[in-house]
C-alpha cells in the first residue's frame, strides 16, 4: 500500500489538515499519513507585532493533534535540521531511507498544488512521488485555470482511480473529495490575535497549547531580540 506524505508548515495544525489526511487514507487507500511539519518556512513573512511561533512548537502541536490515530506518524527531520524545508529534497530524504523505493503519495490541497510550480525544482517531484489534490473551498482543480507548465503534467498524469497509484511508486496525479471546511492557520491566527475564540476549528489539546504557550496573541511589549 502507498504512504501518504503530508507536509505543511501546520501554523497551527487544524481540523482542515486532519480530515484531509484521515478522508486520504480513506479515499486513497494508504497504509498511513507520515506527517512533515516545516522547518523554516522561508516564504512566510512574520507579523512583527506577533511572537514567533517556533518550528519546535509547531511540530509539538502536530504531534498532540495527532495523538492516538494509529495511521498517522510524525516525521521531525525537517523542523530538527533547522533550514528551510523544500518538498523535493525532503521526497530524497524519505526515498534514501528505509522503504526506499515504495509508493509515496504527496498529499496537498488545490491551493498548495496551484502554487507547485513556484516550488524548488518541482518538476522532480514527479519521479519521487505520486501528488494527490484534495478540493479546498475556493480553489477548483481543473487544467484550465492551472499554470501552464503544471497543467500539462497534470493532463499527461492524471489517474481516474486510486488503485493505479499502488503500482508504480510515483508519478501519477489523483484528485479527492474531503469534506469542504473553509478553516486556515491564517482566520486561527487573526482569530487568536484578536481575543476571539478558535474553538472547533483546531483540536482542543493543540488549543490548551497554545493558551499554555501564549501563542499568536499580540505581546503586550516588544520581545527581546
Ligand atoms: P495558512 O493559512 O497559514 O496559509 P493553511 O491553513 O493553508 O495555512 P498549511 O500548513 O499552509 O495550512 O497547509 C498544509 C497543507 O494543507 C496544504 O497542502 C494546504 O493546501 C492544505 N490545507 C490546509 N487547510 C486546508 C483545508 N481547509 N482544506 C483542504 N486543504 C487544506
Amino acid at each position: 500500500m502507498p504512504l501518504g506524505i503530508f507536509g505543511g508548515t501546520f501554523d497551527p495544525v487544524h481540523l482542515g489538515h486532519l480530515r484531509l489526511a484521515e478522508e486520504a487514507a480513506d479515499s486513497l487507500g494508504l497504509a498511513g499519513v507520515c506527517w512533515i511539519p516545516a522547518g523554516q518556512p522561508t516564504h512566510r513573512a512574520q507579523d512583527a507585532k506577533l511572537p514567533r511561533v517556533t518550528a519546535a512548537d509547531r511540530l509539538a502541536m502536530v504531534r498532540l493533534a495527532t495523538a492516538g490515530n494509529p495511521r498517522f506518524t510524525v516525521d521531525a527531520g525537517e523542523v530538527e535540521a533547522a533550514v528551510p524545508s523544500y518538498t523535493v529534497p525532503t521526497l530524497e530524504r524519505l526515498r534514501a531511507g528505509p522503504a526506499g523505493t515504495r509508493p509515496r503519495v504527496l498529499l496537498v490541497g488545490a491551493d498548495a498544488f496551484a502554487g507547485m510550480p513556484g516550488w524548488h525544482r518541482w518538476e522532480e517531484l514527479f519521479t519521487l512521488a505520486h501528488i494527490a489534490v484534495a478540493h479546498r473551498p475556493g480553489f477548483p482543480i481543473d487544467a484550465a485555470s492551472l499554470p501552464p507548465a503544471l497543467a500539462a503534467h497534470y493532463r499527461e498524469r492524471r489517474a481516474e482511480s486510486p488503485a493505479l497509484l499502488a503500482e508504480s511508486p510515483a508519478g501519477r496525479i489523483v484528485t479527492f473529495a474531503m469534506t469542504q471546511l473553509a478553516v486556515s492557520a491564517t482566520q486561527i491566527r487573526a482569530l487568536l490575535a484578536n481575543g476571539r475564540s478558535p474553538r472547533y476549528l483546531l483540536p482542543d489539546s493543540v488549543i490548551a497549547y497554545i493558551r499554555s504557550r501564549h501563542l499568536y496573541t499580540p505581546s503586550p511589549e516588544p520581545s527581546a531580540p
